[in-house]
């Protein structure tokens, strides 16, 4: 258990090395979702503050030294911060615990410790990258070299703060750009860290500037800067495209990481005993607020039953509650309006004539837990793929069992829908195995398994789901520019 105090924090916006107020003094509040606590006041960014953000992180890319410092010493760097990250993951995951709602066990046991390896690992790739030589003949010599594009603006969501951040700073740094992060607006409090955690680690000034504040207002003033080159983000589709039309002027360069709606596919020739449990993580980790859920579980009619009673038996003995507790597998949702979507749900899941198998209400819980915003894990059966429940991302612990009986039309459904991040497959026929991972339009399939990663491999979504990889050579391919310097040799 953590042993972070549920004082009312201060947090403030971090540019050129220091933390400190927004220009008007405006803050706003975030709460404890388990509780409805306040736990944190936080700065929050007038246009003016990310104004200056923008040209401090120009300067500092422009002018300072890190664009131009050996990649050994810059690496250097970026793995003492990876170093401090887990000297502190108690305190990184104890933030999370009570500004997601996530369990602090699994926080502090997967996410953190991946946080720090997502920058311990692009510093590593970075001084083992090479460039191309294209010889023409004995006449002319082509080189590359890969340089930082410059600013960089990181916008992420709220479902895995901390984590996803690393996951875009690594890169960006190593690459030797410089960065302005918006974390979401519910959930500031981990990632308002780095700056300090920067510092402590001796990257200069300048290099990592941090403003809090709503998407609208901070993060539209972010993605139409002039001083800001290129753009990653992590969120919705819908504010994919709202970022995708304000940079457009000034003609940025952006990575979207989107929103998803999995196939999760089990044939009858399913290993049931590896198949449900990994079947229950993907549904109801973080409460499923995971963009990579596997939302929709298509089940052969042939073992529907038994897929059905097991999976059953499995989502009721989740246990759900306090987030501090190292029993719980399952928080709240993260804020009131979050839960008011969610619930919406079990409305249209009436309506469509859905079949509830379990859940669907606020589960019991200690009196100091009832205002958090608590739903049970939910299950559901429904025939028709083409229904909202089916289609529309939930974003929470709402699933949906859509019986098939062939192949063919376990495809159908699988491809059925705007997203395109991830599949995933559980078969022992290898050639089906193969057939279906070809034939789902999706950047991830895994085949009986999930959320198996490998920091080299290309992370993102076909269709509404992103634009762009992360990943290994596709992350440094974002940041960085390519350039063919020719040289005659005559
Ligand atoms: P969101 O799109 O509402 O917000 C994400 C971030 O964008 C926040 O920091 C928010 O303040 C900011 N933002 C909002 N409007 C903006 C605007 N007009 N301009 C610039 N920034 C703006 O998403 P969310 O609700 O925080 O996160 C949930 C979504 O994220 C889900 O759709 C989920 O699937 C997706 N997600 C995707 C991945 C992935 O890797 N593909 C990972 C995690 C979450």
């Amino acid at each position: 258990m953590t042993n972070i105090q549920t004082k009312v924090r201060e947090v403030g916006l971090y540019i050129n090395g220091e933390y400190t107020k927004a220009m008007d003094d405006a803050t706003f509040e975030v709460k404890n979702p388990a509780t409805q606590e306040v736990i944190a006041r936080v700065s929050e960014a007038t246009i003016e503050d990310v104004d200056r953000a923008c040209h401090v992180a120009r300067n500092a890319f422009e002018n300072g030294p890190w664009r131009t410092m050996t990649v050994a010493e810059r690496c250097a760097k970026l793995r003492r911060m990876a170093e401090i990250i887990l000297e502190r993951k108690e305190e990184i995951a104890g933030l999370d615990a009570i500004d997601v709602g996530k369990p602090f066990h699994s926080a502090v046991q997967h996410e953190v410790p991946r946080a720090a390896n997502n920058i311990k690992f692009f510093a590593d790739f970075m001084e083992n990258q090479g460039g191309e030589v294209y010889p023409m003949e004995e006449e002319y010599i082509n080189y590359t070299r890969y340089e930082p594009v410059g600013v960089a603006a990181l916008i992420t969501p709220w479902n895995v703060p901390f984590m996803l951040t690393t996951w875009k700073l690594g890169p960006c740094l190593a690459a030797g750009n410089t960065a302005i992060i918006k974390p979401a607006e519910m959930t500031p409090l981990s990632v308002s860290l780095l700056g300090e955690i920067a510092k402590e680690a001796g990257i200069p000034d300048g290099v990592v500037n941090i403003v809090h504040g709503k998407g609208s207002v901070v993060g539209t003033a972010l993605t139409t800067h002039p001083e800001v080159d290129l753009v990653s983000f992590t969120g919705s589709t819908a504010t994919g495209k709202r970022i995708m039309k304000n940079g457009a002027d000034s003609l940025k360069k952006f990575s979207f990481e989107l929103g998803g709606k999995a196939a999760n596919i089990i044939f009858e020739d399913a290993n049931l005993d590896k198949a449900i449990p990994v079947s229950i993580q993907a549904a109801f980790m973080n409460s499923g607020q995971v963009c990579l859920a596997g939302s929709r579980i298509l089940v052969q009619r042939t073992i529907l039953d038994e897929f059905i009673n097991r999976f059953k038996k499995a989502a009721m003995e989740l246990k759900v509650g306090d987030p501090q507790d190292a029993e719980t597998r399952m928080g709240p949702l993260v804020s009131e309006e979050h839960y008011k979507k969610v619930t919406s749900y079990l409305e249209i899941a009436k309506d469509e004539n859905a079949t509830l198998i379990c859940g669907g209400k606020r589960p019991e819980l200690p009196e100091y837990l009832q205002n958090g915003y608590y739903l049970e894990p939910t299950v559901y059966i429904q025939e028709n793929p083409k229904t909202r429940l089916c289609q529309e991302e939930i974003f929470g612990p709402v699933v949906t069992i859509i019986p098939f009986d062939t192949e063919e039309e376990a495809l159908r459904i699988a491809n059925d829908t705007e997203y395109g991040l991830n599949g995933v497959v559980w078969t022992e026929n290898l050639q089906r195995a193969h057939r279906i991972s070809h034939a789902v339009r999706a950047g991830t399939i895994w085949v009986n398994c999930w959320f198996v990663r490998d920091l080299r491999a290309p992370f993102g979504g076909f269709k509404k789901s992103g634009v762009g990889r992360e990943g290994g050579h596709h992350s440094m391919e974002f940041f960085t520019e390519a350039k063919n310097i020719c040289i005659a040799l005559k």
